[in-house]
Parts: structure tokens; C-alpha cells; sequence
């Protein structure tokens, strides 16, 4: 068990997530309580606690700290830092390219493509001319030794 739902107890895998059993979506000051109702915030002890009170129709009132450290957990979720590329992380992404292997450049731009900022156009951006130079000279050494 990692969450209870803050309306009927059930047990959930993400605090967030809709209470299969009632439907309760966290909204609002709901999402605090959602994220106060699981293993984020609390131990499995206290979430057990929490969820026998719940089910003996206690009003669920976590304490105020509680509810601040469940607000920061909540914005730093909502703030992913952006990635961008500082010069000598391009730099050295080039070289990696060219000297070892283009898949470091495609590896890197599948890490970050989910992410905000510039980091995974640059990765491509560095990586493509290397992949598409290198299978241009294989292809033509290619040509060169069938005609050959
Ligand atoms: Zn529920």
C-alpha cells in the first residue's frame, strides 16, 4: 500500500490517482490531503492509522505542517527544471559523437525529449550531421569496394 484514498479509505498506488472504488479525483486542497494519504509523507504505520480513522468516519485534519511539506512536494513536481546545454557539454557530446559512437548523441536526446528546454534539439542537432556523415563515408567505401 503506498496511498489511501481521503473519502473511503481504499488503497491506491499513486496519491494522485482516481479512487477506483468512490471515483475521488484529487482536486484542489484535496491533492494536499491526497499526498499527506500515502508513503510520500507518512510511514506504512501512520497511513494504516490514517486509513482506520478514515474508515471510523473521522473528518481527515493532518496537521499544518503536514500540509505545507505536502504543498512543497505538490510544486516540485509541477517544476521540472528546464535542460539546456552548456558549451562544454556540447563539446563534448560532439566529440563522443565522432570519435565513439553517434548512439551517445540519440542516447542523450531520448533522455531529455520528455523535458522542457533546448537540451534534446541540441543533442539532435549535434548528433544527425555526425550519424548521416558517417553512413555516407560506409556507403561509399561500400561503392568504392564493389566496384573495386
Ligand atoms: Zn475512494
Amino acid at each position: 500500500m503506498s496511498a489511501v484514498c481521503i473519502s473511503c479509505a481504499a488503497e491506491k498506488e499513486l496519491p494522485l490517482a482516481r479512487c477506483s472504488r468512490c471515483g475521488l479525483a484529487p482536486v484542489g486542497p484535496d491533492r494536499a490531503l491526497s499526498v499527506i494519504a500515502s508513503t510520500r509523507l507518512l510511514t506504512e504505520p501512520e497511513l494504516r492509522e490514517v486509513q482506520k480513522r478514515i474508515l471510523a468516519g473521522e473528518p481527515f485534519r493532518p496537521s499544518r505542517s503536514r500540509v505545507e511539506a505536502a504543498g512543497r512536494v505538490l510544486a516540485g513536481q509541477a517544476a521540472v527544471a528546464p535542460v539546456n546545454l552548456t558549451r562544454n557539454q556540447a563539446v563534448a557530446l560532439a566529440l563522443g559523437n565522432l570519435l565513439l559512437t553517434p548512439a551517445l548523441g540519440f542516447a542523450v536526446w531520448f533522455g531529455l525529449r520528455q523535458r522542457p528546454g533546448l537540451g534534446a534539439r541540441q543533442a539532435l542537432w549535434l548528433t544527425l550531421p555526425v550519424s548521416l556523415g558517417l553512413f555516407g563515408s560506409w556507403a561509399l567505401l561500400f561503392v568504392y569496394h564493389l566496384r573495386g
